[in-house]
């Protein structure tokens, strides 16, 4: 099996095609380095059944080849991030959009099966956590940067269904929730590596807003584990599942048990969300996922705890120095 990976160089992407070749499939990774990082990947070049593309998926004749080199699609590239989508709106637009649209274009030449990555970004400010599948979306405004990302990943999701009604090409869109693990950078505004960071070099926790929000973490490895499984069973095809932790923490709680668990004595400190984001940034106050219907399907259930995923976290800025 062939499988191709887009954004394999990111933080993902690059975790999933470890996990293919440890499978034993070949992987082509296509990746522009806008937020993926090569380091992300160096290990794995110079293998026979590694290759890395550096290019752009809204090159539509490189995507039509990648794809006709893959018996498979693993679609992870995307503009991500709130802050990156926040200081960069046209681009985040375009990858997200365009992207998917050439990524699904080419693999309905051959009915090649698609894994679309999809964000819990579609279901904006709902406050009705659990989310299900089903749940309505609740966006503001157009003038608040943030929630083009949420509209862009539910077009593709429109587009991904779309293919699979019309043109019954097999794809599977998971809605990813708060994953976390090695090679996640705080630069975009994840914030468990930015305050990992901060409390290893003693800075201030910078919680947003109260801390009182709350969110589900998942380790990337069980984000692997479920993109595999939804992948692997054909009755999933067509269908959009959550792929998320189901333990929700609160933003402060958080900063608390990482400084305790870093052993740090750096102060917490309270941002306003205007200061941190953008003038009238919204916040979602609660995030997590209700996961029965990938248990349902797969069988799937994260298999790291939040303390677990912190734990691994701090080990490998630890011994990654220079990334502090
Ligand atoms: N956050 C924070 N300090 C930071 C970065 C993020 O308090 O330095 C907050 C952020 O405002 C949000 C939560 O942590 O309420 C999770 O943020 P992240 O960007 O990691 O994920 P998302 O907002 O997409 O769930």
């Amino acid at each position: 099996m062939k499988s191709l990976v887009t954004g394999g160089a990111g933080f993902i992407g690059s975790h999933l095609a470890e996990r293919l070749l440890e499978k034993g499939d070949e992987v082509i990774v296509l990746d522009n380095l806008s937020t993926g990082r090569l380091e992300n990947v160096s290990h794995l070049q110079g293998r026979d059944d590694f290759e890395l593309r550096l290019d752009t998926i809204l090159d539509e004749a490189v995507v039509r080849r990648a794809v006709a080199d893959s018996d498979r699609i693993f679609h992870l590239a995307a503009a991500v991030g709130v802050k990156f989508i926040i200081d960069n709106p046209l681009e985040s637009i375009e990858v997200n959009v365009q992207g998917t649209e050439n990524i699904l274009h080419a693999a309905n030449q051959d009915k090649k099966p698609v894994f679309l990555a999809s964000t819990s970004e579609v279901y904006g400010k709902n406050e009705n956590v659990p989310f299900r599948e089903d749940d309505d979306r609740v966006l503001g405004s157009t003038t608040i940067s943030r929630w083009s990302y949420s509209c862009t990943k539910a077009l593709d999701e429109f587009l991904a269904l779309a293919f699979w009604r019309e043109k019954r090409l097999p794809v599977v869109i998971g809605r990813f929730f708060n994953t976390v693990g090695p090679r996640q950078t705080g630069r975009y505004g994840m914030v468990i590596p930015r305050f990992v960071k901060q409390a290893l070099l003693g800075r201030d926790l910078t919680v947003h807003g109260t801390g009182e929000q709350t969110r589900a973490f998942m380790d990337v490895k069980d984000a692997v584990s479920a993109i595999l499984a939804l992948m692997e069973n054909d009755d999933c095809f067509g269908q959009v599942f959550n792929v998320g932790g189901e333990k929700r923490i609160s933003i402060k709680r958080l900063a608390e048990t990482i400084k305790k668990k870093v052993g740090s004595d750096s102060e917490i400190k309270y941002i306003p969300y205007e200061e941190a984001y953008e003038e009238g940034f919204e916040d979602m106050i609660h995030r997590a996922p209700d996961i029965s219907k990938i248990n349902e399907y797969t069988g799937f259930k994260p298999e790291n705890d939040t303390s677990a995923i912190l734990d691994r976290v701090i080990d490998y800025f630890r011994s990654n120095e220079e990334l502090i």
